[in-house]
Parts: structure tokens; sequence; C-alpha cells
């Protein structure tokens, strides 16, 4: 208890260095190749060199290779600080993201250009201010304010500084999973603060499988006074859309009160095409859908009835024409991340996390699912119980994004005492 109360108060002090560490690290864009940057290089190096008087008891940087990225890699690092027990001790994983979204338009950015923060009226401002940066910095002086007093925690903590989440983790914790399984524990506790409500009130312990898809009707151009002579990709793909829409709904439809909504989601999202006068019927039509199922439902079944929507459609409106059978539909899977079984909402460090809350702030936590896009169901996959939780504005791929400054302290403290319980 006592310590408890010490290390809380220790994590208050450290709020000016916070400050500091997190407006030192948002100067050093780690965006993606994927967009068109040059990785989390620089900003790894800039954490290490942050970091390199800590006393951890072991650094680790596990490089991703990646020849797009600057010098190739794609750093991954893990900070090990061991609980009283030495290695013997429970462990806790703290997982943040080293890369950030591109600014969008800056035209937006109206108060600091994006990689050059502002501290303003107990805020920082700047691209990945809140995402992920408010959390790392978090995680990192829970350790800290730990050190500082010379104490040791009950569960060893790894706190994990991963690159690519952002564009689908296949060089960041998906690749750490795979090519180094040995770090892994099926008993390590899991907290991944990269999601959460205004008051720290969520935690979410599912999430939906996601599946996006593009659907390329070809029919056959003509003037639009003659649709006989040609075939109407556009009536095709309303058609196309309408159905799957319509029957998705209709089969996919039991609900689980975990979730919120607590339905799988089919939503038609983008789509057109090429014509550009009310005259013109268009040769060719593009649907998307935005699909967020619950995991009981596999995406494979989901994916067969796609395409048994798709051959009926196609049916339905054959035509020859010019000696060729149309429409021509494809398929195109966008994005797939299936469903991974939830975590236990009895769990530890659920129940651990809870009573976080509940002590610190005196709020009731409520544990839920959401739409999927963590990277904690790759935990989940492996069976390790992880949660995603933190205390957020939700400024996160927002111009003017930021983090306050109070949920970037007030989050240390819980996972300090996540540690030290
Ligand atoms: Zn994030």
């Amino acid at each position: 208890m006592v310590q408890l109360e010490k290390v809380l108060r220790e994590v208050e002090g450290l709020r000016d260095e916070m400050v500091k560490t997190l407006v030192e690290l948002i100067k050093i864009p780690a965006i993606s190749p994927d967009y068109g940057g040059e990785g989390e290089y620089d900003k790894a190096q800039k954490l290490l060199e942050i970091i390199k008087d800590w006393p951890f008891d072991k650094v680790e940087v596990y490089n991703a290779p990646d020849e797009r990225a600057k010098k190739g890699v794609r750093p991954n690092i893990l900070a090990y600080y061991y609980g009283e027990k030495g290695e013997e001790s429970e462990r806790l994983w703290i997982l943040t993201h080293l890369d950030v979204v591109p600014p969008g338009d800056l035209s937006k950015w109206t108060v600091t250009e994006p990689f050059k923060p502002l501290v303003k009226d107990g805020k920082v401002y700047g691209r990945g201010s809140e995402d992920n940066g408010q959390s790392l910095v978090a995680s990192l002086y829970a350790v800290k304010a730990m050190m500082n007093l010379g104490i040791r925690p009950k569960k060893t903590v790894i706190l994990a500084f991963v690159s690519d989440e952002e564009t689908g983790s296949k060089y960041g914790i998906e690749w750490l999973m795979r090519e180094h399984p040995e770090l892994f524990r099926e008993d390590d506790l899991v907290l991944v603060p990269d999601g959460g409500n205004e008051d720290g009130t969520f935690i979410e312990v599912a999430e939906k499988g996601i599946l996006w898809f593009k659907l390329r009707v070809r029919g056959q151009q003509v003037h639009a006074s003659m649709p006989d002579k040609g075939l109407n990709a556009h009536r095709v793909a309303l058609d196309l859309a309408y159905n799957l829409d319509k029957r998705l709904h209709e089969k996919y439809s039991e609900r689980d009160e975990l979730f919120e909504p607590a339905e799988s989601t089919f939503e038609p999202t983008m789509g057109g095409n090429p014509a550009d006068s009310p005259n013109i019927i268009p040769g060719e039509h593009e649907v998307v859908f935005d699909c967020r199922v619950l995991p009981r439902y596999s995406l494979d079944d989901i994916l067969k009835d796609i395409e048994g929507i798709v051959e009926e459609v196609k049916e339905r409106h054959r035509k020859e024409l010019d000696g060729k059978v149309l429409p021509e539909i494809e398929v195109e899977i966008l994005q797939r991340a299936d469903p991974a079984p939830p975590t236990d909402p009895k769990g530890e460090i659920v129940k651990l996390l809870k009573e976080a809350i509940k002590e610190l702030r005196g709020k009731e936590a409520k544990v839920g699912g959401i739409g999927g896009g963590t990277f904690a169901a790759f935990f989940r996959r492996k069976g390790i119980p992880a949660v995603v939780w933190a205390t957020l504005d939700e400024m996160a791929h927002q111009p003017n994004e930021y983090a306050k400054i109070d949920n970037m302290v007030e989050d240390a403290k819980v996972m300090a005492y996540l540690a030290l319980r």
C-alpha cells in the first residue's frame, strides 16, 4: 500500500519530464514506407538514447528487415524491468507502437504543424501525440517511477515499442511473434494502451473480424439512349450491392451484447465509375464493402456467400456481346483480419485493471468488444490474454491531434498499479 502511494506520487512528480519526452518523440516522424515514409528507425534511436541510462535489466532490439525503410529495418524494442522474483516473476507486457499515420490535409492543422509539437492548455499537439505517444510515454514513466525509488514491481514489466502498427503489423508484432516465438508465454498478461474512451472506463477484450473487399463489375459502355446495345455495369453493381447488403445482414444476424454495435456490420462504403456525363452508360463500376464480423463467424464462410451472390447476379444480367459473356465480376480482398477469440472478461488482467480504475479513479469500468483493428488480436490468437485500454480523447488520425497531459500521467499510474499488484 505504502509502496503504491510512493510510486503514484513519483509518477506525478515526473509530469514535466513526461511532457518533454513526448515532445521530443513527436518531432521525429515515423511514417511507414507504405505511406511513403522512412519508417521508425530514427524514432527508435531517439527512444534508445532517452532510456540509455535507465536501469532496465535488459533492452533488446529486433529489426524486421524492410529494404524500403531507413537502414533497411523496422525496429522493435523490448525493455525489461524484472519483478521482485527476478526472471521468475509473472510478466506484464505493455505494448505501444512507434509509427504514426501521415498528417493528412495540412491546411487543417491550424494549431501547429504536425511534427512541431506544441504544449498548450494541458495538451500536447502533434501527429502521434495521442496515437500512440501518450501511452508510450506513460508506460516508460510508470517504470521510471519505480526505478527512481529503487522499487521492484511484483511483475516483470516488458515494455514493447513496436513498428508498423498502422499498416498491418507485418514488420511489427506479427513479425516478432513469428520470428521470435520464444519471447512470448501463455501466462503473460498484456496491456495494449491504444484504444479507449474519454474517462478510461472502457476495457476492450474482443474485436470483430475485419473484411474489406472490392467488387469490380465489367459490362459494356454505350450511349444512354440505346441501353440494349451495351450492358450497364452500374445497374449490375447496384443489384449486387443491394443483395450483398441485404443477405449478409440476414444470414449473419446474431447479436453479442459484449460489442457495440452488438451485430456484425456490412457497409458499402466507396464506389463509382468513370462515366462523366449523364448520357453515358458506364462499362465498369466498383463497389467497396467494409465488414466487421462477430468472432463466432468465419470470414471464409462469408467469402463463400459473397461468391455465391456474385454468380447469381452474373446469371441474372447475363448477356453475350461481341462473343464475350458479360458481366464480368471480380472480387478483390483489400484487407482481411480473422477474428480472434475474446480475452476472458473475468480473467486476471481484466480484474486487475478494473480494480485499478476503481481504486485510483473511483470509477466502474465496463468490459466490451469493438469493431476491430488493434494488435491485441495477435496475442489473443496465441491464447495470451490481452486487453486494450487507455484514457483517450480519441484524436487518433485527426488533424490537430493532441494528447491530454492528465491522461498520460493518470494512465501511467494505472500501469504502475498493474505492475505492483
Ligand atoms: Zn495506435
